[in-house]
């Protein structure tokens, strides 16, 4: 079946009705194989940095960034590269960097930890900056945005950022886009004052389910209740579709609904038109848009809404799957 899948691989994301979708690669936390030809992917939409972190015992220093930035930016010229900026705390703790809470998931986790500690963003932020110089295809993702102020503190460290390295540079920096993760439900209701501060979002499914449903995304007694198929979250997916389609602010979706069969069907029908995920589930997700139509997505997607569990949905959307498979 992979054969099967990977005979189409180079082909255009495009549905039966000639939609086109962009499909871009996660990378950076699990096991990638290299760099995924550039070819065959139209980017990558979610570079979560806090690897590199991990994996070490100390800060990586400004340099030692600089080199694992440039690699990535190198590695799909002419295609954005969306780098999340740290986002340790919560499932993610660095071993030199004691964080000992009650309720990590709701305490000092990503953009929160690292405002309060500006030299580690912005050491971060120059780095990405001085990668970028020659490919020019940085973009700068915020995790765990939950209020405004968040966003208008990140994009002032930017903009110094920029100045300081153009400064050393000796060169006019422009600064480059600028996006938030929307993962933290507050943001869902305030998407208008967003979309004039920034350049793009990306909707974090694994910690909006997470959120919304106030499921710890890693605690096994609780792991049946915990899914991104329940009808209330694919209802808030769906209003924020509509209100991101109004408001014309570019969005992928890069939490791993994206990368499942069954929800990048949906997402579809919700109207987004840009998805991340993990490079072992590009081939299949970009031939199974290949095969359907929008207008009988919309269909399953009413269906999917209007039923009462997670299980019901999934039933529903893998009735669908199978007559394509
Ligand atoms: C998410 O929350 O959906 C996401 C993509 O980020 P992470 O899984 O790294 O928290
Ligand atoms: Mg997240």
């Amino acid at each position: 079946l992979s054969a099967h899948y990977q005979a189409e691989v180079t082909l255009p994301a495009e549905s039966v009705c000639g939609h086109r979708f962009a499909l871009m690669i996660n990378a950076g936390l699990a096991v990638d194989p290299e760099h995924i030809n550039n070819e065959i992917c139209d980017g990558v939409g979610l570079y979560r940095t806090e690897f590199p972190f991990i994996i070490r015992n100390q800060f990586p220093t400004e340099q030692e960034q600089v080199i694992l930035y440039r690699d990535m930016l190198s590695a799909y010229p002419g295609k954005p590269v969306i780098m999340r900026t740290l986002d340790v705390g919560g499932d993610k703790p660095l071993p030199y960097f004691a964080i000992n809470e009650e309720n990590p998931f709701l305490g000092w986790r990503g953009i929160r930890l690292t405002l309060d500690h500006p030299e580690i963003f912005l050491v971060q932020i120059r780095a990405m900056l001085k990668a970028d110089i020659s490919s020019n295809n940085l973009h700068i993702l915020l995790p765990m945005i939950s209020e405004l102020s968040e966003v208008d503190e990140s994009l002032r460290l930017i903009k110094q950022a920029c100045f300081e390295v153009g400064d050393e540079l000796g060169l006019e920096l422009v600064r480059p886009k600028v996006g938030v993760m929307v993962e933290v439900p507050s943001i869902m209701y305030q998407l208008n004052e967003l979309a004039s501060k920034i350049d793009f979002c990306s909707i974090g499914t694994n910690d909006l389910t997470q959120y919304l449903l106030a499921v710890d995304r890693n605690n096994a007694r609780v792991a049946s209740l915990y899914d991104a198929m329940h009808p209330a979250v694919l209802r808030a997916l769906n209003q924020m579709g509509q209100q991101l389609q109004a408001l014309q602010l570019p969005t992928s979706v890069c939490g791993e609904l994206a990368g499942e069969p069954a929800g990048v069907l949906l997402l579809a029908a919700m109207g987004y038109d840009s998805f991340s995920m993990n490079s072992s589930q590009l081939a299949k997700i970009k031939w199974l848009l290949r095969r359907v139509s929008l207008q009988e997505l919309q269909l399953v997607l009413n269906d999917a809404l209007n039923s009462e569990s997670p299980k019901i949905v999934r039933r529903k959307v893998h009735g669908f799957l199978e007559q394509k498979n």
